[in-house]
């Protein structure tokens, strides 16, 4: 048995036989790991946030011989409470943890997506378009998987990419007819949403709402 300690963020927390609970966490080091609590008093209020979905924090577990780690210590390092009265961004962090949970294999470490996770969730409460972060998430996510690689030329020919076909990134002309096609302007704000670093930038784009629908087709098709 070995103790560990990592930074994670909660993504499901199910109650478990008296008082326990079951934690699913994306950490820094090893990736989604699930970890058992001991029993929790209603009255250990610092313990109940750091368990709660979204909340951050840094996780200190024992491994033992099954996947299912016990947890032993950690301290909060940022809640939802900052936008928990925002309905749009609550159901915004919910479906950014919701992205990871379903792309993410149990075990397998991830660090750079969980530094993006951890930004977009503390940047969330200041955002004035919410959804911009999710779509620029999803987008990041794609990339980071080798899902989707949006390119400003044509893997093929190098004319100006327009086009999706399978996440490669192709023209009008080399593009088979039933792939993803994007305006010009849709093109510009995918391939910006995908690769700034910038949450100003972000937060100023206007994203149609065609764009958002193929933006969701895309990781719907995971
Ligand atoms: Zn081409």
């Amino acid at each position: 048995m070995s103790h560990e300690k990592t930074e994670g963020i909660v993504l499901k927390s199910l109650p478990f036989q008296d008082s326990k609970k079951i934690i699913t966490l994306f950490s820094l080091d090893f990736g989604i790991i699930t970890l058992i609590t001991k029993k929790i008093s209603s009255k250990n209020v610092s313990l109940i946030q750091l368990l709660t979905p979204l909340s951050i924090g840094e996780y200190a577990f024992r491994k033992g011989k099954s996947d299912l780690y016990s947890l032993l210590d950690g301290s909060l390092i940022d809640t939802h409470s900052k936008y928990r009265d925002s309905y749009d961004k609550i159901v915004v962090g919910a479906n950014l943890i919701r992205s990871v949970s379903k792309t993410q294999m149990h075990g397998n470490s991830a660090p750079k997506l969980f530094i993006l996770l951890k930004r977009y969730l503390q940047k969330l409460p200041e955002v004035k378009k919410p959804q911009n972060l999710l779509c620029s998430f999803y987008l990041k996510l794609l990339l980071h998987d080798g899902i989707v690689i949006p390119l400003q030329n044509c893997s093929k020919c190098k004319q100006a990419a327009s086009c999706l076909f399978y996440g490669e990134s192709l023209c009008i002309t080399c593009a088979p007819e039933h792939s993803l096609r994007f305006t010009t302007e849709e093109w510009q704000t995918l391939y910006a949403l995908t690769y700034t670093t910038k949450f100003s930038l972000l937060d100023g784009l206007d994203i149609a709402e065609t764009l958002r629908k193929k933006i969701e087709i895309l990781f719907s098709n995971i």
